[in-house]
């Protein structure tokens, strides 16, 4: 079994931003900035949100950090994402989701300028994802491709299950896999909570992943010998061994499969560094426009 090393990976990739960045100024030309808006004070918002503005330092980005209220009225928000529309001197704009229950995700999401739009959720880079045109790809399963392309895993003719339909990540990393692109040409099974005998599809399954937000959810026993795992779970789970309070878990119970496993994504230490990188390469993309 070998272990994806997504925080490794993420590292070269920084490395390799870090120097564009770096010839882009020695030529007079301004750093890539990165808007970021936070509604509210969730816990693991927080943490990922200064995960990104720690990134964007470590490569030489500017950043500007937005925090609102978490009763900020839905027009308000609004107000400032076109400001930052508006604005040209920033590059890239992204909301951190979840929103409050009183604000609409699609209007927030529709209301971003697509060409700053470096979470690629916007309706028409969605569909240009969809439709294999040049686009910003949406981070995490970018950051899924790219972990399987730089690990050689190749995914032509494979059998992939994804497990998770959500906007974020099942639904798009299941288009991507089936794309008629390189990386892609996988023959993709598309799982969900409605889902029935699940246990007997991820069994087929050569490359599974896994995105429901359920900690330990895939056992030893929904997988075949020689699966490639990628665990994009991510769950909070109360600890008394940790300094914060904390403890993170993926959605696969890693001690079971690992010996199953040709390839399996820590957690952490897997997808996540792997989403932020493809965030900043994003913006690079749009900064160099
Ligand atoms: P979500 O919470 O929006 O949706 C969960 C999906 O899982 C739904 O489509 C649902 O149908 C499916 N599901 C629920 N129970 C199921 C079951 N028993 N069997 C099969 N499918 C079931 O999903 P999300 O926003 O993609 O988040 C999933 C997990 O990934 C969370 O833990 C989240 O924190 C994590 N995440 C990690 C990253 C990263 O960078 N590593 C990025 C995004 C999300």
């Amino acid at each position: 079994m070998q272990i994806l090393d997504g925080r490794k990976i993420a590292n070269d990739i920084k490395d390799e931003i870090a120097g564009v960045v770096s010839t882009l100024r020695s030529n007079n030309k301004k750093a890539p900035h990165l808007a970021a808006i936070l509604v509210g004070d969730d816990g693991a918002s927080e943490t990922y949100i200064n995960a990104k503005v720690k990134a964007c330092e470590r490569v030489g980005f500017r950043s500007t950090l937005i925090r609102l209220k978490e009763d900020v009225s839905e027009d308000k928000l609004i107000d400032h994402i076109r400001n930052i529309n508006l604005d040209s001197d920033i590059d890239g704009l992204i909301v951190q989701l979840p929103l409050p229950g009183h604000i609409d995700e699609i209007k927030v999401k529709q209301a971003i300028i697509p060409s700053k739009d470096v979470d690629g959720f916007h309706p028409e880079n969605v569909g240009k994802m969809a439709l294999n045109l040049p686009t910003y790809l949406p981070a995490t399963p970018a950051g899924i491709l790219e972990l399987l392309t730089r690990y050689n895993i190749d995914i032509s003719g494979k059998h992939c299950v994804v497990i998770g339909r959500s906007h974020i990540v099942g639904s798009p990393i299941s288009i991507l896999l089936a794309r008629n692109s390189s990386p892609g040409n996988a023959t993709v099974t598309l799982t969900h909570s409605r889902t029935k005998n699940l246990k007997e599809i991820t069994n087929k399954a050569d490359i599974l992943i896994v995105a429901l937000g359920k900690s330990s959810f895939v056992t030893s026993d929904m997988v075949k010998k020689g699966v490639c795992i990628i665990d994009v779970g991510i769950s909070r789970i109360k600890s008394s061994k940790t300094k914060s309070g904390w403890k993170l878990l993926g959605d696969v119970d890693f001690e079971s499969v690992k010996e199953k496993a040709s390839f399996i994504t820590p957690v952490p230490g897997g997808v996540g560094p792997m989403t932020i990188a493809m965030l900043l390469k994003n913006t690079l993309i749009s900064s160099l426009k």
